[in-house]
């Protein structure tokens, strides 16, 4: 249930917002991205985020959005009848009561996914949440935010994604790889940044360098391109 009495809601009601969270949208499409790329999964996109990433495509989600009760998320999400849920934003941690959300939507019985910028602490995670963190390459404009704490919390149900932007981003995230030892931690993920670097491109440099890392193109763009809701 949408509560929107609470959407400009200050400070002196925090009290009241304990088991809340402001929500952007939740939609049921394809996942398009990471370990579970291309099934049928519910999004639940979390409003607000620290960073500005250059090639964000969710800056729709900074701003607007309405709380809802974690009991009204769960029973949104369960609607659809999809087995995956994949909680994003934003960032979606920069709410508290996402770990809430998280443990509740575990409970629940879903497979449940977090998709996070690498900013922010992942240590109170429920371990059975898949996490995808981002390591924010300099092309980002954020590669200073890279939480390099997080690395030793990750565990093979995890994955690292790097979304490249040149060339000089790919050569970047190579040296970075090495000297974090990161391949040997959890799954890694090269993506080329949409219209900036050509996906053959990116797939060359890969092969050329035997690189032990997973290419990816987001699929929900190929499917229906950058709209949101998809
Ligand atoms: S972390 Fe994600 S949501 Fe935040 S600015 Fe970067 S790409 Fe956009």
């Amino acid at each position: 249930m949408i509560d929107s009495s609470f959407k400009d809601a200050g400070p002196e009601d925090a009290g009241l917002k304990r088991e809340r969270l402001r929500i952007n949208e939740i939609f049921h499409s394809l996942q398009g991205e990471a370990d579970a790329v291309g099934y049928p999964t519910v999004f639940v996109r979390l409003t607000g985020c620290p960073l500005r990433c250059q090639y964000c495509d969710t800056e729709y989600a900074f701003h607007a959005g309405d709380w809802y009760d974690l009991d009204a998320i769960v029973e949104q999400v369960g609607s659809f009848g999809a087995r995956h849920v994949c909680v994003t934003g934003g960032e979606p941690l920069a709410q508290p009561n996402c770990l809430k959300l998280l443990t509740r939507l575990c409970d629940a019985g879903f497979e449940v996914s977090l998709e996070t910028s690498g900013a922010l602490d992942i240590a109170g995670v429920d371990a059975r949440v898949s996490r995808v963190v981002d390591v924010k390459t300099p092309g980002s404009r954020e590669a200073a935010r890279n939480r390099i704490e997080n690395f030793s919390l990750l565990t093979q149900h995890d994955q690292l994604k790097f979304v490249i932007c040149s060339r000089e981003d790919y050569d970047w995230s190579k040296a970075y790889l090495r000297e974090h030892g990161l391949s040997a931690r959890c799954e890694v993920l090269f993506s080329p940044s949409y219209t900036q670097v050509p996906p053959a491109a990116l797939a060359e440099w890969i092969l050329a360098d035997r690189l032990q890392v997973r290419f990816q193109l987001q699929l929900h763009k190929i499917l229906w391109g950058d709209v949101p809701g998809k």
